[in-house]
């Protein structure tokens, strides 16, 4: 069905979704890539030669194709690659065309991008899509797809088919923005979950309580929840969480830093009392300047708190 698609932004998630794309799609299809770093770009064209091609702009992309897939970092980078007068994919006839737009951005920012589109080109579609599961999961393809549309829109299946192709789960979050805002609404929560959890193991192995039987009771108790066991901030409770590879694999912790900024954010325009928002905030920010936190997994908050002292 995807005989043409587009994909702009390939950094650390989106250079292994286009790596699903063009192995799953059918042999015939054509991806035209952008990234304002021509060397990536160049790396996935000789992967995939003659079904992954260079494009010079967002707004080449665009011409080209009849769905574009974006997946740049910031809401600044959004509007420059959609609006930009000059190299935009809305420089160029965009009629009929579906675009996806999969970066964590603000839910104002996605909306007015959406608005531009729908008043300029009636028949183009957009939706925001932001994912989660990390750069592991977009290489393994189990991210969970976060689709601002409801169910029963006109494109879903085709959307559920495409994003199902990078993703295990695809959930329509019910209409436009809402998939970012279900995105921002789950880092804020595991952002503090994290926190959370950190400053509980802290409390208790100051107590004297071994990390491991700890892991147990919360996993037995009422505080059960995979912050505290499969994403456990405390080094050697769970194998393979991030904490016990160093926090050298998994969520950034500015990367967390940033969503939780624009959830906050989102909270108080919505007028939602989130009375942990600044705490979780103050923390992120300032694990993320810190030198022994910087670039690593963000449950390094626990030894941004005082933990993993050693
Ligand atoms: P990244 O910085 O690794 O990659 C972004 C890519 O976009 C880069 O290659 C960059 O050159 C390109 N880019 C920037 N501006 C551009 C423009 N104007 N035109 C074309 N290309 C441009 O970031 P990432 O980790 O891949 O994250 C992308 C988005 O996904 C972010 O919004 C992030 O919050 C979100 N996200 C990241 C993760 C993660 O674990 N890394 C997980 C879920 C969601």
């Amino acid at each position: 069905e995807y005989k043409t698609l587009g994909f702009i932004g390939l950094g650390a998630m989106g250079k292994p979704m286009l790596v699903h794309l063009a192995d799953k799609l059918p042999p015939e299809s054509r991806i035209y890539v952008f990234d304002v770093v021509e060397a990536v770009v160049d790396e996935m064209c000789s992967k995939y030669p003659h079904r992954v091609l260079k494009a010079s702009s967002a707004k080449e992309v665009a011409q080209q194709v009849e769905t574009v897939i974006t997946m740049v970092p910031e809401g600044s980078h959004v509007r420059s690659v959609y609006l930009d007068p000059q190299t935009g994919v809305c420089s160029t006839d965009i009629s009929n065309k579906l675009l996806i737009d999969c970066s964590t951005i603000d839910t104002a920012t996605s909306l007015a991008v959406k608005d531009h589109i729908s008043q300029n080109f009636p028949t183009a579609s957009f939706y925001d899509s932001p994912v989660s599961g990390g750069v592991v999961g977009a290489i393994k393809g189990t991210i969970a797809i976060f689709l601002g549309c409801a169910e029963s829109d006109p494109n879903m299946e085709r959307l559920r088919h495409l994003m199902g192709l990078m993703g295990k789960e695809v959930i329509a979050c019910g209409g436009p923005s809402l998939g970012l805002a279900a995105k921002l609404s789950n880092n804020y929560l595991s952002g503090i979950i994290a926190i959370a959890c950190s400053e509980a193991f802290d409390m208790g192995m100051r107590s004297g309580l071994d990390p491991r039987v700890l892991a147990n009771v919360y996993a037995a108790g009422t505080a059960q929840n995979t912050i505290c066991d499969r994403f456990c901030p405390v080094p050697n409770v769970y194998p393979d969480a991030p904490s016990t590879g160093g926090y050298k694999q998994g969520f950034k912790v500015q990367l967390m830093r940033k969503d939780f900024s624009l959830a906050v954010d989102m909270a108080r325009r919505v007028e939602s009392k989130n009375v942990l928002g600044q705490v979780g905030l103050d923390t992120y920010d300032g694990a993320s300047k810190d030198p022994r936190c910087r670039d690593l997994d963000s449950r390094v908050v626990y030894r941004y708190l005082g933990g993993d002292e050693d």
